[in-house]
């Protein structure tokens, strides 16, 4: 027997139309590429997303399309991505700090045909356009008045664009299992890999992260996404933010400490979400400066573990809960958070940071388990560390094009090449990349938690830990610092801080500091790069 219920594809569309409908006026303010802050609302975000839609068919867009979009976090990126997914075209967000080759063959290997891209990135399109044959046309998020002298072939100014047509238009209408949106890997090792999203997988990411345990958004927050739109699915928020109604902050090309600092205070921010090492620059400025942040309420911090000092920083000094959380890519992001249970709730100082430093557990929609090489499921007893593999409705099934099919198993099973343990209350903590993890003696060290360890050292910056090969023990860790500025320590300083918190064979084999550590373009430290650069590095112990 069927149920008589009604068919009601979960489409994008329906998100913005919810949201004009019913949160009509809550603002989107934004800091524009020009500068000025500008000011929208979602009832207009909704009218130029359908001008938008209808302009794009008629340059002769539709179902299946990808449309590359390299912007900064505004309303007209906003814009974007509800105007092509309003017609089954497919947003391809690109991430502008990769290289200029990267960037190419992404752009190549989707097929874009058409880019919206903001003033910053013109000097750098203008190089790549001579290697991108697909692409037809090129918007500048600007208008005419902005739009400088390019060397870029069909570019033109959107708000004139936008402008041809009166926006009497209508949603297509497809299956929601259609494709929404795209995002490539970050890829360390070999090609980047596309991933695809639905607007089926889109909508029900949104329903799964709006949940009190997840991001909890309600139409009383003022939304802050740091974390840009070209990362990770921008962690949802184009679509989780509209959906619950709440006011959204989007920083624009400014991301610095005092930049954020100064946006949170004056558009009254709740909740903001960002990678650690943005919450890093954010407490630098309140230290030096001796800001407060007395309307936010909480923050999401993922992409790379968030050290301890960081969330004892935000809770036990200005008053802001943390939301630690993992998620990837693959997982449209979102894949676990670090809400508190009933079991670990009552938990106050330390006790309470051990908890926080794990990366919590996962809402309704994902499924995750811990599994050895062989496949078995390891205990959920908070030490056995093993495979993390995950399963669920906004999890990839497959990247475009079939590369890496050896990440998915027969019983539908995404394995997410982290390595991490879950405890008895369902909190799982990551300790490592598989190819990251330290080999030493059979056993197994964590690079990750030696590194949080390290940077809560009072003079050191930052820290990547890496394994390097030894005749005895197979490889050792090397613990690579950063000094914090105007200050000095020694490797025996290090060590000393290091030696009542780990395990004696957990002890770095020696500490070098240098002047900066490698990074990707998605904030998270290059181990490859790393490793390279000290591959000739002979260990004291060796
Ligand atoms: P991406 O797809 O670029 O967002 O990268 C996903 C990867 O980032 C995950 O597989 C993890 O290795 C890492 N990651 C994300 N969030 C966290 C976190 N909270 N702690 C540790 N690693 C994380």
């Amino acid at each position: 027997m069927r149920g008589l219920m009604q068919d009601w594809p979960l489409l994008c569309s329906k998100i913005i139309d919810h949201a004009a409908r019913e949160h009509p006026r809550r603002e989107v303010v934004s800091r524009s590429v020009e500068g000025p802050i500008h000011r929208t609302n979602y009832k207009a975000v909704r009218e130029r997303a359908l001008k938008l839609a209808q302009r794009l068919e008629k340059d002769g867009f539709g179902v299946g399309d990808r449309i590359a979009t390299m912007a900064w976090n505004t309303w007209r990126h906003l814009e974007c991505w509800y105007g092509i997914t309003g017609i089954g075209a497919v947003y391809h967000t690109l991430n502008p700090r990769l290289f200029p080759e990267q960037i190419a063959w992404i752009m190549n290997d989707a097929e874009d045909k058409l880019l919206f891209v903001d003033l910053t990135f013109l000097p750098l399109v203008e190089a790549l356009q001579p290697k991108l044959p697909s692409l037809r046309k090129v918007v500048v998020l600007t208008d005419a008045a902005n739009m400088p002298e390019t060397k870029v072939a069909n570019a033109v100014p959107y708000e004139e664009w936008l402008n041809e047509v009166d926006g009497d238009f209508a949603w297509k209408e497809f299956d929601e299992t259609t494709a929404a949106g795209m995002c490539y890997t970050s890829g360390t090792t070999g090609n980047p890999k596309g991933v695809v999203y639905s607007h089926r997988s889109n909508v029900l990411h949104s329903m799964l992260s709006q949940a009190p345990d997840a991001m909890g958004l309600a139409s009383r927050d003022s939304m802050l996404p740091i974390v840009p739109l070209f990362h990770a699915n921008g962690w949802g928020l184009a679509l989780t933010a509209p959906m619950a109604g709440a006011r959204l902050v989007m920083p624009g090309p400014k991301m610095d400490g005092a930049s954020v600092h100064e946006l949170i205070n004056t558009e009254k921010v709740t909740c903001s979400a960002a990678v650690p090492t943005v919450w890093l620059m954010l407490l630098q400025h309140l230290q030096s400066s001796g800001g407060e942040l007395p309307t936010l309420d909480r923050v999401v911090i993922g992409g790379s573990a968030c050290p301890r000092k960081v969330t004892d920083a935000f809770q036990n000094r200005y008053g802001v809960k943390v939301v630690h959380a993992w998620g990837m890519t693959e997982m449209s992001p979102l894949g676990t958070l670090c809400a508190l249970k009933p079991e670990v709730a009552d938990k106050t100082g330390e006790e309470l940071l051990d908890v926080e430093e794990k990366q919590g557990f996962p809402p309704f929609g994902v499924e995750m388990k811990v599994t050895d090489d062989a496949n078995v499921e390891r205990p959920r007893d908070g030490k056995t560390f093993g495979r993390l593999k995950v399963r669920g409705p906004a999890v990839a099934s497959a990247y475009f094009k079939n590369q890496g099919a050896e990440m998915f198993d027969e019983e539908g099973w995404f394995d997410t090449g982290d390595v991490a343990h879950i405890d008895e209350n369902g909190y799982m903590q990551i300790t490592d990349r598989a190819k990251d993890v330290i080999k030493s003696g059979g056993e197994w060290i964590s690079s990750i938690e030696l590194e949080n360890i390290a940077v809560g050292h009072p003079e050191v910056a930052e820290a990547a830990v890496i394994g390097l090969q030894h005749p005895k023990w197979d490889e050792r860790p090397l613990l690579v610092c950063v000094k914090k500025e105007g200050c000095d320590p020694t490797k025996e300083d290090i060590l000393a801080f290091l030696s009542d918190k780990i395990a004696k064979w957990w002890m770095p084999d020696d500490v070098v500091f240098v002047e900066a550590i490698p990074h990707t373009a998605t904030g998270k430290i290059q181990k490859t790069t790393l490793r390279e650069d000290f591959r000739d590095y002979v260990l004291p112990t060796a």
